[in-house]
């Protein structure tokens, strides 16, 4: 039978059955044979209980007498099961694992297989395998497959049905991996793969079917990235230039800067630069730490464009950075681009402007039947925007496809730069302006608020001139992207509690209810200095670039990810002196401490991003818009060495030779 047939043509299968494997994603034959087992049970060395020897892996059948838990004098959580069978008893131990006195009970008949020891001076398996006796009667002298299981779906029917199905229809399975690929990089085929996963009769191939399914997806991965890129490069840009058309003019501009670009940033331009010489557009990724100085560059881009006639369209995620670029941009373009202007966003007080170089929010998108043809549009904090927004404004009917560049202060592990941003060419400011120092970072217990208020005290008024502020950021209680009532409250009454902690020193409150022009304001005092605590809700708003903000205090720091700390961190300490980042947290999950702590010895963006994906996968740490790696099945995103095998794999398929 085809393995595109509904799961129901299974012998066994039915249609209250194929209900309850649509919960497992299974509604074909072929969905059928790519759920793989999630583990094996080895049942291979059957043996009487009275032979259960030593040192040795055995497995064994027999009737539970007895199951308990109880605690070890270190607090960890043991399960005790006594099992019998005619030749005698022994003791199975599992730790932690403590719902087992409830999914086995005295009487049941399990088969259970590991080695065996010794435990308080009785012969025992340590943390056995198991699994119930089956009708089937499967469960001994083989290897068993455990599959991922949901309500009424068990191994053991899982394991009948895939019988089954096998028996049916895997004479259809057909080679899906080009041969020469199969033969260069020496993987399974198909069919052996799905075989030995599935019917294992020892482990030796095992891992070799693992690995064929990983490859075959990352390629998938990668085939699509060659794809988009290909189909990219298709497009004839707005504009190109002649070599060194504009050196001149980019050098005045450069030279009349109040600083000298750091290397990294001159590297960048030169990027910029000869993206602008090929006939496709550009599509440049831009990712430097927070206060590495991208702005510049964004303008240096911006005024390039202006030169060739085209104007340029710079969108930001919030009101607050959306004003500041419009500043920056302003003060560095001031003498050399005509229009600068400035869209803001609230649609009450919408003001629309036309200009050379168009600044905004999510207005810009809103707002793009206004728009004029852009030459290049600039996206800050690219991830803040969905794949839809972003698409809209480069996008545009009747109008061809500008430059693209996008900016982005979360760091990019090599592994997700190969895969998700495979399409795109990527330059990293890995160098901050001179004279920044590390912030200095603790992970803080909650009760040690008081001290640290004291601290932040003393410092204020301990200190002269430039007297240095102090940002604490509240996350949002319950994880959603936006900002509840509940949100305001909670930080409304810490407000109201800091002012009374702080009655000599000025403190403010910004959160997402305010109106962009308190906001504004708020912020704009913060920045010249009239304030000196700043508390708010929101991590985006406090983008601010503020000369003398020194401490920064995270609350409930576990909610963040590592990229993210580190991003708000670097908000303080931007004028070289010392800065300061507690990160308070009431966890006592040694997981979350842990990585917390990477914090205090870690500075470097990159590293603390790594760190994060290992521990906690691409979904949690890159979010929902990052389509693709999120859902990997087979293969792990932070396999860089088979990321760069299917990345040639699919080159070598892609060429036409
Ligand atoms: P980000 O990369 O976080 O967007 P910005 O572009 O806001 O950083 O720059 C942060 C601060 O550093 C700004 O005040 C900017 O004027 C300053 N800056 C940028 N480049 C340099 C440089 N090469 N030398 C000194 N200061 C710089
Ligand atoms: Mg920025």
């Amino acid at each position: 039978m085809d393995i595109s047939a509904s799961i129901t043509s299974v012998t066994g299968v039915g249609e209250k059955s194929a209900e309850k494997l649509e919960r497992l994603g299974i509604l074909t034959i072929e969905d059928l044979f790519y759920h793989i087992p999630s583990r094996y049970l080895d049942f291979r060395n059957a043996v009487p209980i009275k032979q259960a020897t030593v040192d040795e892996t055995v497995s064994i059948t027999g009737e539970i007498w007895e199951i308990s838990n109880a605690f070890t004098r270190r607090g960890k959580k043991i399960t005790t099961a006594v099992i019998s069978d005619e030749s005698g008893t022994m003791e199975l131990i599992w730790f932690n694992q403590t719902y087992l006195t409830k999914a086995i009970q005295p009487g049941d008949v399990i088969h259970a297989a590991g080695n065996v020891g010794w435990w308080a001076k009785k012969k025992a398996i340590i943390a056995p395998m198991w699994q119930k006796e089956s009708p089937e009667g499967d469960g001994l002298n083989t290897i068993l497959p455990i599959y991922p299981e949901t309500e009424g779906v068990t191994s053991a029917w899982l394991r009948k049905i895939t019988k089954n199905a096998w028996d049916s229809s895997s004479n259809q399975i057909n080679e899906t991996m080009p041969e020469r690929i199969i033969d260069k990089y020496d993987l399974l085929s198909l069919p052996r793969t799905l075989e030995t996963l599935h019917f294992p009769k020892d482990f030796s191939n095992v891992k070799k079917a693992h690995y064929r399914l990983s490859f075959e997806e990352m390629f998938h991965l990668q085939q699509e990235a060659l794809r988009r890129r290909a189909e990219w490069d298709q497009q004839e840009s707005v504009f190109f230039l002649q070599k060194d058309q504009f050196n001149k003019e980019v050098d005045q501009l450069i030279e009349s800067l109040p600083f000298t670009l750091t290397s990294a940033q001159t590297h960048v331009v030169e990027d910029v630069y000869a993206d602008f010489l090929r006939k496709s557009p550009m599509n440049r990724l831009v990712q430097g730490d927070v206060g590495s100085g991208k702005t510049v560059v964004a303008a240096i881009a911006a005024y390039i464009t202006y030169l060739a006639g085209y104007p340029t369209f710079l969108m930001a995620p919030t009101e607050v950075l959306a004003q500041q670029h419009y500043q920056t941009i302003s003060s560095i373009l001031k003498e050399k681009v005509s229009h600068i202007a400035l869209v803001s966003g609230s649609k009450k007080t919408d003001s629309f402007e036309l200009g050379d170089i168009i600044i905004g929010t999510h207005a810009l998108f809103h707002q793009r039947e206004k728009l004029p043809e852009a030459g290049l549009v600039i996206i800050d904090e690219q991830h803040k925007f969905g794949v839809e927004q972003r698409a809209q404004l480069v996008f545009r009917e009747g109008h061809r496809t500008p430059h693209i560049m996008t900016m982005t202060a979360t760091p990019i592990p090599r592994s997700l730069a190969l895969t998700v941003y495979g399409d795109q060419d990527l330059s990293l400011i890995d160098e901050l302006p001179p004279g920044r120092k590390p912030v200095k970072t603790w992970v803080v217990e909650d009760h040690k608020h008081e001290k640290a208020y004291q601290w932040i005290h003393d410092q204020v008024l301990s200190t002269q001139k430039n007297k240095p502020q102090t940002l604490i950021v509240y996350p949002l209680i319950d994880d959603s992207e936006h900002e509840s009532m509940a949100d305001v409250k909670a930080a409304t009454t810490e407000f109201e509690y800091l002012q009374h902690v702080f009655s000599d020193l000025r403190v403010e409150l910004l959160h997402g209810r305010l109106k962009p022009t308190e906001k504004n304001t708020i912020v704009e005092q913060f920045r010249s200095g009239e304030i000196d605590i700043l508390i708010s809700t929101s991590v985006v708003e406090v983008g601010i670039d503020a000369p003398n903000a020194t401490i920064i205090i995270v609350e409930n720091a576990e909610r963040f990810g590592l990229a993210t700390l580190h991003q708000l961190r670097g908000r303080v300490g931007r004028r070289g002196q010392q800065g300061y980042c507690f990160l308070f947290s009431g966890t006592d999950d040694e997981l979350t401490l842990q990585r917390l702590k990477a914090m205090e010895t870690h500075h470097n963006g990159l590293k603390l991003a790594e760190i994060d994906l290992e521990l906690r996968g691409p979904g949690q740490v890159f979010g929902t818009q990052q389509h693709g790696v999120g859902e990997l099945r087979f293969a792990k995103i932070t396999d860089l060495d088979l990321i760069q095998k299917t990345r040639d794999a699919a080159k070598i398929t892609s060429d036409p030779n």
